[in-house]
């Protein structure tokens, strides 16, 4: 795989915004250079552009080396960002399966790059030749997503290997719900494959979902293109500055994991056993994608009850379904009460 020919030419050849703290690095006593106010320390200051202090607490925390992270606003900046260094708007075209995540497709539209669905099997298993016979010479990205959403579950091993080794491009590979998986991530495996993109975010499992952070972990040379194509100061000081501290609370992190696995196995056995639900997807992640009599009845039911799931009846092979995120204890609870007596 040549990676400069993937890129788009214009994003090859243009030359980046420098800004302030790009063109001095060091310690100084006086800073004139980027027409900020005196007054007000410390959130007068533009943060560091690259935000090498977090990446560098991550890197060890994952065992990737800092080169090897992208730092966006949500994982959604990232996501937006392989369009943008990869694809042609009207010429290139990315394969994704179906269904998953929908920032892809929003993503594609608002680029203008074809977006072509490929069916997951019926029971939300990935079939790799299938998935590779959608592309052609100007497919630029292959979108997966392990655990899937909505379905909640990983994607076999062996095929998505299948698809990073065949595909003559990248391989985005979404590990938004990874911390729940049994099955361990592929960042151990990232320097094996230069066209893999692995993306993970601080949304779900940390429970930091407002403060916006998101992480890509690739290759140094795709990260050196999301660089040069991301905003200058893509992250704000008080998230840096934030999550450098919920860094040391990884326990926590894991008690909370532990106790949201914990809930969604209570929520599993308790929903098995209401008659208004026909199937239960094995779920690997922190929601559950149910099938239901009459999924838009529920969900109005629901909703006069004060509980809002997401309706999912309209998306491919989830006809019927409702997806339900798991909460706390009390929450489930009011959730089951709730169906039973319907
Ligand atoms: N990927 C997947 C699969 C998601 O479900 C979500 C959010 N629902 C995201 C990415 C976006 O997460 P973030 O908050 O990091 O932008």
């Amino acid at each position: 795989m040549n990676l400069q020919k993937l890129v788009r030419k214009n994003i090859r050849e243009m030359k980046p915004y420098s800004s302030a703290r790009n063109e001095f690095k060091g310690e100084a006593s006086v800073y004139l250079d980027a027409n900020e106010n005196p007054l007000n320390s410390p959130y007068n200051r533009y943060p560091d552009p690259l935000q090498m202090k977090l990446k560098e607490k991550i890197a060890g925390q994952k065992g990737v080396d800092p080169s090897r992270i992208f730092l966006g606003n949500g994982s959604d900046e990232p996501i937006d960002l392989v369009f943008r260094v990869f694809c042609e708007p009207g010429v290139d075209n990315v394969v994704a399966i179906d269904p998953t995540y929908g920032m892809y497709k929003v993503c594609a539209d608002i680029n203008n790059v074809e977006y072509r669905k490929v069916l997951l099997n019926k029971d939300y298993t990935l079939d790799s030749s299938h998935l590779l016979d959608a592309v052609d010479e100007n497919t630029k990205l292959i979108f997966l997503c392990s655990p899937n959403n909505p379905s909640g579950n990983l994607l076999d091993k062996d095929e998505v290997r299948k698809i990073i080794t065949t595909f003559n491009g990248i391989v985005v590979l979404d590990e938004a719900y990874i911390d729940f998986a049994v099955n361990e991530s592929w960042l151990p495996e990232l320097d094996k494959y230069l066209n893999l993109i692995v993306l993970q975010t601080f949304s779900k499992a940390w429970g930091l979902a407002a403060i916006r952070l998101g992480m890509a972990f690739a290759s140094p040379e795709i990260i050196s293109f999301f660089n040069k194509v991301k905003y200058p100061y893509n992250i704000n000081q008080l998230t840096q500055e934030y999550v450098l501290n919920e860094l040391d609370r990884q326990e926590t992190k894991n008690e909370w994991v532990d106790y949201i696995i914990q809930q969604r196995d209570f929520l599993e056995k308790e929903l098995a056993d209401i008659e208004l639900v026909e199937q239960i997807i094995p779920s690997d992640a922190n929601f559950i994608l149910i099938k239901v009599s009459d999924p838009v009845e529920i969900y109005n039911y629901l909703v006069q009850n004060g509980i809002i799931v997401r309706n999912r009846h309209l998306i491919s092979l989830c006809e019927g379904c409702l997806r339900i995120t798991i909460g706390t204890k009390e929450e489930n609870e009011k959730l089951i009460a709730a169906l039973r007596s319907k």
